[in-house]
């Protein structure tokens, strides 16, 4: 017998171990029964040969239809020609000095082929193909053929599918599969099937409902143990002590809500309600706070702050750009008035300080914020990735807020939670709207609230693609559409893709992913539209007269802050940025967004960009100028995000154009994914199903000492790159 922990080597030969470690990462005995067939072919059914798509690896069940010998032109030698058929299409299979193919291959018969389908004069063919003939005897693959179903696995040109059904053959005869990482309870209530069946089923199925009861079984498994490392988290946190923050009647949060200029919108209240119970805890709060762009995040935040302040602590809000670091502490100094101005003239009695660190300040600046920090006398600290430097230190740091969650690791999350002398609440926030089962999974550690409406009085954002490479001459018309909205005394965004012409990467930039890039089918690098360039072209041309700034992650913090402040004030009337306004830039005046070479970007990019505009009471418009053709992705992606401002339906068109294992964050690192059949998007109920039954097992066996094989699981997952991804979120 061999565990499911032993190396290959154990079972089979050294040769053979090797060829599946280098070319499939199969290590152990574990790894080659969790390598699952992709698919499984019916004895007698052909695989339609038309379909086939050249460059890819594929193992054809086909009928030999004709056999012939010709000799190579330029070399010595002959070939084996053959076609083979699916009873209507056709494929060429070429043979190179391997005449014996013609005592083995006659017309009528059937087999496998495997190979990488090329081209030759306008046919699809395979040169030099693996073969495995349904007629072979006295292989150990044949009985398997001849009964169930034939596994086709996931192969490569050195070691063809039947090798690895061989294999896998070999393990199954030998394996001791130890405990069952799904307890007996949690089958019985889902009917599923134990470990050892399950793998047998999904190799050597006889019927494909075997198939299915064993995906369905595999498939909860993967989503049971990543709940039950995700409720372990949970609980562990749970069970850490830190203060409760309670707010004092008639104190500063009171005050505060007493001179809102707006009224809360009803979820607006509901989260902060949930907020407060959870800060009046004495354990700290974990909670993700998820809101379409411009729900009003920030004001929800800020009385979460002011609660902590109120109860003599202090709260950290950490931006992801400097831009919005500053943006932030313009609007909180504002909204506080003179809340925000302890010690100053006039300031009431329950105010407070506000302190602002970034990295590029002067030094004065900085000192003077660090005290405040330090000293207690800032109860609220707002800052970029500088707020997590060693230096800077709190007197009783209550709360973190991260704000534009997703651009953060954990670890950063953690440096700044480092700096409490108990640990501190945790609020995290984020506008990109998250499907509920990707929340449950990647945000699965965290409490979740949502605010979905937007602020009463927001008139909603008009999205339009402006195709110029078809009509070239609708570019003279934006700018003509920017000049009246200037003219109206509105404000405009023109975003382009890179900062200069010569670059080719900007920090603050996303670059959308090559496939992305390539979809069209044209591959070679477009220029893309650049800041430096647009903007003397846009002053100098077709909005001449008008007052344009320019704002990109190279230009330094004072200058940023310039601008923005200008921008703000009004005093700049057009704003040519890169993608350092995406994230949570607050200028209700500016009604107008063009995006320049909008193909360059993401989905969900775009959608966060155009929630720049239609702040205010002003209708926003949003023009996605593209010189990609009608009918290609990219073009469908741009459609996509001008058709709907469902910011969850635009974030599943995002996933589904994705992998899943890019979701997870498993990006081609060479360790597996233990996320094979699971798929986020379309197994919600598993997914909810295995989350019940995981808190349900935590509540009652927190340290799982009924449940070894579980442990071992949960081991492992934490042990591949998507429990590193976990760690980020
Ligand atoms: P986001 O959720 O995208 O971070 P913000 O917090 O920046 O959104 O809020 C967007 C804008 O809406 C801000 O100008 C803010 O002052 C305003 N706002 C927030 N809440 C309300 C409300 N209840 N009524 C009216 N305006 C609001
Ligand atoms: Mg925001």
């Amino acid at each position: 017998m061999a565990s499911l922990n032993d190396p290959l080597r154990r079972i089979m030969g050294d040769a053979t171990a090797k060829v599946l470690a280098s070319g499939l990462n199969i290590a152990t005995v574990g790894d080659l029964l969790r390598h699952y067939p992709r698919r499984y072919a019916e004895r007698g059914v052909l695989t339609p040969l038309n379909e086939l798509v050249v460059d890819d690896y594929v193992t054809v069940m086909a009928e030999v239809a004709k056999v012939d010998v010709v000799p190579m032109r330029q070399r010595k030698g002959k070939m084996v020609k053959v076609v083979v058929t699916d009873g209507s299409g056709k494929l060429h299979l070429t043979f190179f000095n391997q005449q014996w193919r013609v005592k083995q291959l006659s017309p009528g018969m059937r087999g496998l082929f495997a190979g990488k389908v090329g081209v030759f004069r306008g046919q699809r063919q395979l040169t030099n193909p693996q073969t495995q003939l349904l007629e072979d005897e006295g292989d150990a693959y044949d009985e398997s053929m001849l009964t169930g179903l034939i596994p086709v696995y996931p192969a490569t040109t050195k070691f063809p599918t039947w090798n690895i059904a061989k294999a896998v053959r070999v393990a199954l005869d030998v394996a001791d599969f130890g405990d069952d990482p799904l307890p007996e309870e949690v089958r019985a209530r889902h009917g599923l099937l134990p470990l050892s069946q399950a793998l047998r089923f999904v190799h050597l199925p006889d019927t494909f409902d075997q198939v299915k009861a064993a995906h369905e079984r595999l498939k909860f498994e993967e989503a049971f143990v990543l709940q039950v490392l995700l409720a372990q988290r949970r609980a562990a946190a749970a069970a850490q002590p830190a203060t409760a923050r309670i707010a004092v009647a008639g104190g500063l949060r009171d005050a505060f809500d007493a001179q809102l200029p707006f009224e809360l919108t009803a979820g607006q209240q509901v989260v902060s309600d949930e907020i407060f119970a959870d800060l009046a805890q004495t354990h700290p709060m974990h909670r993700l706070l998820q809101g379409e762009v411009g729900s009003g995040k920030t004001v929800v935040a800020l009385r979460a702050m002011l609660t902590v302040a109120d109860s003599g602590g202090q709260a950290a809000l950490l931006a992801p750009t400097e831009v919005l670091a500053q943006q932030h502490a313009r609007t909180i100094r504002t909204l506080l008035g003179s809340l925000g101005q302890a010690g100053e003239l006039g300031s009431a009695d329950t105010a407070t300080r506000v302190a602002l660190l970034t990295g590029s300040q002067g030094a004065a600046t900085r000192r003077a914020n660090l005290l405040d920090a330090a000293s207690g006398a800032a109860g609220i600290v707002i800052g970029t990735h500088a707020l997590l430097q060693e230096n800077v230190q709190f007197a009783d740091l209550g709360l973190v807020v991260v704000d534009e969650q997703h651009r953060f690791g954990v670890e950063q999350r953690d440096a700044l939670r480092a700096k409490g002398s108990t640990p501190p609440h945790v609020l995290v926030m984020t506008a990109t709207p998250i499907p509920r089962t990707v929340a449950m999974t990647v945000y699965g550690d965290l409490e979740t609230s949502m605010l979905t409406e937007l602020p009463a009085g927001r008139a909603p954002i008009q999205t339009n693609v402006v195709p110029v490479g078809e009509k070239p001459q609708w570019m003279e018309r934006v700018w003509q559409r920017v000049r009246e909205e200037v003219g109206q005394g509105r404000q405009v965004y023109v975003v382009c893709p890179k900062i200069s012409g010569d670059s080719t990467s900007d920090d603050e930039v996303e670059w959308p992913a090559d496939d992305l890039l390539e979809g069209d089918g044209d591959k070679k690098p477009r220029r893309g539209a650049a800041v430096e360039e647009v903007e003397p072209m846009l002053a100098d041309g077709p909005l001449a007269g008008l007052a344009v700034g320019v704002l990109h992650g190279r230009m330094t913090s004072d200058d940023k802050d310039e601008v923005m402040r200008r921008f703000v004030d009004g005093s700049l009337q057009v704003l040519v940025a890169t993608t350092v306004i995406e994230v949570g830039v607050d200028v209700p005046n500016a009604t107008v967004m063009v995006v320049l070479d909008a193909d360059w970007f993401g989905v969900s990019q775009l959608h966060q960009l155009r929630g720049r505009v239609g702040r205010g009471e002003h209708a926003g418009l949003c023009l996605l100028v593209t010189s990609t053709d009608a009918g290609t992705e990219a073009r469908e992606r741009l459609d996509g995000v001008a058709s709907t401002l469902d910011g969850v339906a635009l974030a599943r068109l995002d996933l589904e154009q994705r992998r899943e294992g890019d979701v997870l964050g498993v990006v081609q690192s060479g360790r597996r994914s233990s996320l094979r059949l699971l798929k986020l998007l379309r197994d919600e109920d598993t997914i909810a199903d295995a989350r019940d039954e995981a808190t349900r097992l935590i509540d009652l066996d927190p340290t799982l000492s009924a449940h070894d094989g579980l442990v071992a699981a949960v081991h492992e997952l934490v042990d591949t790159d998507r429990a590193d991804y976990l760690e980020k979120t």
